[in-house]
């Protein structure tokens, strides 16, 4: 078995991970990345992120919205429109060309792209199909193992950015929280959708039958696009449909969806995902390990704050490890300062957060008088916009 020695190991080389080795590589941290897949890794997502993503590049590089842009890896969009009644009715909201864009990205591409770059630094080596199954607290650090047994890795600290895995979680915190909404996605790509402008416009299409139900679609910056159909577990229970079923009637009921993918040809074959939509940021932090991405608790599907809670954790993660190593104090009290900063950056968005879960837990409260209140859930997507800090 190959032993290895490192100050800090990150798990999971999702955005949060990535994003985190990026930022230790900046304060010159020599750290392990492993990863139990490869990339690029198909993830099912709404791949449309807030701007927080891009003031987290920038952050990063300010050299990358531009060469990001420039090799079609990210597209940007002021738009965002809402659909009901089949499409016959829309609303749509502009933002002003000055504030920072929803950016649109494939994520498989996205990430592999951002691994490439955190590969350049010699700060970082990194694993992939390397799943750690065991995790042993030492009294001089973690002893990390795969589940092959092929690799032993001892780290001083752990940041967890394993995604939404609440078992992984449980298994080493007890009574670790999983609070939150289990809903169901199913996705699939076309290409050569027609659109009748240059938009990258962000698009929620709201239906009621057979249940309530939204289409998500994203334009990607590659002439593709992504439909995304997002539906409560309960009521994807109760209906009679295959999810991938419902989302290819209503693309079929809608009359602009219909129109836009009618020659459009379909790439590959959907893929759906279970998911618990978040409220609550979980305990974050303990002796020797801390949690970043949406191992957090905090999936936002329909806002879009996935990507951007991810990155900006891993950044604070990053910053936490730094402070942690700088004191050689890896204690549970002393991490815990990173659970006031999550707190204290996301207050916003955690709030927003319990909000969509009570509207997703009594529906009537979102889908009240159905039609009519359309405005209002627009309104709403303004003001979380308007008011997520970056
Ligand atoms: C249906 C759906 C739609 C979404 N739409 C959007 C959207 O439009 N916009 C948005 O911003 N967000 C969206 N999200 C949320 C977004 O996908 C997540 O917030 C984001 O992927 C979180 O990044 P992460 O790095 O925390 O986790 P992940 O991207 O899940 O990465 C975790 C990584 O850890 C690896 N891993 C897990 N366990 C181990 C282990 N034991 N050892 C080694 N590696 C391990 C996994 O293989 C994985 O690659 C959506 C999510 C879903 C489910």
């Amino acid at each position: 078995m190959q032993k290895i020695n490192t100050p800090i190991c990150i798990i999971g080389a999702g955005p949060a991970g990535i994003t985190t080795s990026l930022f230790l590589s900046k304060y010159k941290i020599h750290h392990v990345l492993v990863e139990a897949g490869s990339l690029p890794q198909d993830k099912v997502c709404g791949e449309s992120f807030i701007g927080r993503v891009l003031h987290v590049l920038k952050e990063i590089d300010p050299k990358w919205e531009n060469e990001l842009y420039q090799e079609r890896i990210i597209a940007k969009s002021h738009q965002v429109k809402g659909f009901w009644q089949q499409g016959a009715k829309q609303l749509s909201w502009d933002f002003s060309p000055k504030s920072t864009p929803f950016l649109k990205a494939k994520r498989s591409i996205f990430d592999s792209t951002l691994l490439k770059k955190a590969q350049e630094s010699p700060y970082l080596t990194y694993y992939d199909r390397c799943q750690i199954s065991t995790y042993n607290s030492m009294q001089d650090g973690v002893e990390l193992v795969d589940k092959h047994s092929t690799i032993q890795i001892n780290a001083q600290l752990v940041i967890l950015s394993v995604g939404e895995q609440i078992n992984q979680l449980n298994k080493l915190f007890t009574d670790y929280p999983s609070d939150g909404v289990p809903c169901l996605a199913s996705r699939i790509y076309y290409s050569n959708p027609v659109y009748q402008d240059d938009s990258y416009a962000s698009e929620i299409h709201f239906f009621n039958k057979p249940a309530s139900h939204i289409l998500y679609t994203t334009r990607l910056p590659d002439d593709s696009a992504m439909i995304e159909i997002f539906m409560v577990k309960s009521d994807a229970k109760k209906i009679n449909f295959k999810l991938e079923d419902c989302l290819l009637n209503s693309i079929h009921q809608s009359q602009i969806l219909s129109k836009r993918f009618s020659n459009a040809d379909r790439i590959g074959k959907a893929h759906g995902k279970s998911i618990l939509l978040g409220s609550y940021p979980r305990k974050l932090s303990d002796n020797r390990f801390l949690i970043a991405g949406s191992a957090m608790g905090s999936v936002h599907v329909f806002t879009g704050f996935g990507v951007g809670h991810a990155m900006r954790s891993g950044q604070l993660a990053a910053y936490w490890a730094f402070q942690s190593l700088t004191q050689k104090d890896y204690s549970a009290a002393y991490l815990s300062q990173y659970d006031k900063a999550i707190q204290s950056r996301f207050k916003f968005d955690f709030f927003i957060g319990k909000v969509l879960v009570l509207c997703v837990k009594y529906p009537k409260l979102f889908f009240l008088f159905s039609y009519s209140i359309f405005f209002i859930r627009m309104m709403f997507l303004r003001i979380i916009l308007r008011f997520t800090p970056n």
